[in-house]
This record gives structure tokens, sequence and C-alpha cells, in this order.
């Protein structure tokens, strides 16, 4: 895939790590990218120009907290965080998705957003688009607009996109 000259930089301090967390995973680790100033801001602005109108930017745990809160700060905008079970201390939507083996689930307060707020989704890396989904079905429950979802990184033999037809998706660099 061709990465856009404006992120060629960033894409070169993504760091892949093969067989982690376990065997058979190609990691693709950005924590190269968040320690090196230029390609950690060409990254949060290439995933902030795609706001779409949102007024508020959603991000999801842990690594998409990151890139959540820099477009949030840096575009003068709110911050939700879609975290784990068990992390959030008042009332939560739910919704729960499945893995490779087993399930996981994603929550967010009841209160993070309402029928007026647009809102962009974030995550570091789209694989196979489970937690994606999720994150989309848990910001509909509010009755919030998602005006798009947007990663820094797209697996794209994982085909998450195909899962993710119903909703709108950015992908800074697609490997
Ligand atoms: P998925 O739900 O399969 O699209 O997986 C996306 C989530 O898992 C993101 O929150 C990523 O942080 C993480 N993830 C999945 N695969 C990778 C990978 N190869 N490298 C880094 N993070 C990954």
């Amino acid at each position: 895939m061709t990465t856009p000259k404006h992120l060629e930089y960033a894409h070169s301090r993504i760091s892949n790590v093969p067989d982690f967390p376990k065997p058979g995973i190609l990691f693709k680790d950005i924590t190269p990218v968040l320690q090196d100033p230029r390609a950690f801001n060409d990254a949060v602005e290439d995933l902030a120009s795609h706001l779409n109108g949102a007024n508020i930017v959603a991000g999801i745990e842990s690594r998409g907290f990151i890139f959540a809160a820099a477009i949030a700060a840096k575009n003068n905008l709110g911050l939700v965080l879609l975290r784990k079970p068990g992390k959030l201390p008042r009332e939560t939507h739910v919704v729960q998705y499945q893995l490779e083996y087993g399930f996981d689930s994603l929550e967010m307060h009841q209160d993070a957003l309402d029928k007026n707020d647009s809102v962009l989704l974030i995550d570091d890396v789209l694989a196979t688009g489970g937690t994606l989904l999720a994150g989309s079905e848990l910001i509909a429950k509010t009755g919030a607009k998602l005006t798009n979802c947007a990663v820094f990184i797209e697996i794209s033999a994982l085909n998450g996109r195909n899962r993710l037809s119903s909703i709108p998706v950015h992908s800074s660099i697609i490997v």
C-alpha cells in the first residue's frame, strides 16, 4: 500500500514486532511514533483532518486514548473514553464483542454523549474491525452521530474494513 507523502516519516517510525503478544501476531508498536515529536504530530494532524464536523472525540482504551486526547486538546474539543469493563465508576452503556478466542466488552458513561453530539471515534490500529464496530455501537446507544472513525494504522490483510461497511473509516496508513 502507498503511504501519503506527509505520513512517510511517521510510517518509518512504526516498529513491527513478530510473535507479540502471541505467536503469529505481527504487533504494530507505535511507541517510537509517540517518542518522536514530528512523527506524533504528523499522525495527530492527519487523524484530526478527518473530524468531518465532530464536536467531540472518543478514544478507545488504551492506545486510542493517546491519539484521541491529542486531537481533542489541539482542536479545543472534549474527549470521551471508551473503556475496558469495570473501569468507569458511574452508570455505563456496554457493548460485548467477539475476539479470536472469547469475548471482550467496551463501556462508556451513559452521560458522556447525547443526541446533539457529533463524534469522531479514534483507535490506533484497525485489525479485524471488532473493536471499532463495538465502539460505534456504543456511540449509537446514546443517539449521538458518528461523523467518522479514524485509525493511525489499518492492517488490510485482516479485512476489518469489510466488517465496517456501514460506518465511515479513515486510515492514515494502510499496510
Ligand atoms: P480488532 O478489533 O481486531 O480490529 O483489533 C483492534 C484493536 O486491537 C486495537 O485496539 C489495537 O490496539 C489492537 N490490535 C489488534 N491487532 C494489532 C496489531 N497487530 N498490532 C497492534 N495492535 C493491534
